[in-house]
Parts: structure tokens; C-alpha cells; sequence
């Protein structure tokens, strides 16, 4: 077979290409069976008809920036923004985004109670 990665031909069990170090299957740029060209999505070798093999994890998507998680922690108006402004194109950004806001507004909600109890307790003791 070929290494997807690189296109150079290595053996059938071989789990790193000798060529370029990475595990033949992970790649998307070349026929598993043949070593043409592919595209990153494509799932039939247009020159064999082989079906191509992609294994390893998904490509990732790029995280929210530590910035944006920052900001829908302390304002979770930015993350609700933040995630309507994300969720069609990157939603796994959007999806950070909103647990970051989720948590900020639980946080908020703690000490939101926490001054309630807190408020409560001075008033009864009378400090
Ligand atoms: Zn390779
Ligand atoms: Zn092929």
C-alpha cells in the first residue's frame, strides 16, 4: 500500500511511513491503494476506485481562543454573541464558548447566593 501522507509505497503493517514519520493511514493526500492525489475529504480514489482509508482522529477544529473563554466567563453576554457568531461555521469554537459562559454563569449564580446567605447571616448577627 501507499502512505496516504506522502504517497510513498510501504508495507501493509508498516505504522509509521519510513518517509515522512507519520502512520500511513492518518494522511489524506494520496490513495492508500495506488498513491494518486486525493483531496482531504474525499472518500473514493478517482484513479483506482478504492475506498480510501482514513483512520486516526478527525482533523481538529481550532478551539475558542483563551481570550473569548476569558471574556464569556466574566460577561456571558460576549459568550452568547460569541456562540451566535460561531455556531454555523465553527461549532466546536461555539461549543467551547458556551460552556465557558455556562460556568461563568454558575459562578455568577454562587455568588449571587452567596451574598444572599452572606447578606442574611450579618443581618441576623447583627454585624
Ligand atoms: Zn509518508
Ligand atoms: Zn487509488
Amino acid at each position: 500500500m501507499f502512505c496516504r501522507e506522502c504517497g510513498t509505497e510501504v508495507g501493509k503493517k508498516v505504522k509509521v511511513c519510513p518517509n515522512c514519520g507519520i502512520n500511513p493511514l492518518h494522511g489524506a493526500k494520496h490513495c492508500q491503494a495506488c498513491g494518486a492525489n486525493t483531496k482531504a475529504k474525499q472518500e473514493l480514489c478517482k484513479k483506482c476506485g478504492a475506498q480510501l482509508i482514513t483512520k486516526g482522529a478527525p482533523l481538529q477544529e481550532e478551539e475558542a481562543p483563551k481570550t473569548a473563554k476569558a471574556a464569556s466567563f466574566c460577561m456571558p453576554v460576549v459568550g452568547v454573541i460569541l456562540f451566535f457568531i460561531w455556531h454555523a461555521k465553527e461549532p466546536e469554537k461555539a461549543k467551547s464558548v458556551c460552556n465557558w459562559t455556562i460556568g461563568g454563569v454558575a459562578f455568577g449564580m454562587i455568588l449571587y447566593v452567596f451574598g444572599i446567605v452572606w447578606g442574611g447571616f450579618s443581618a441576623a448577627t447583627g454585624y
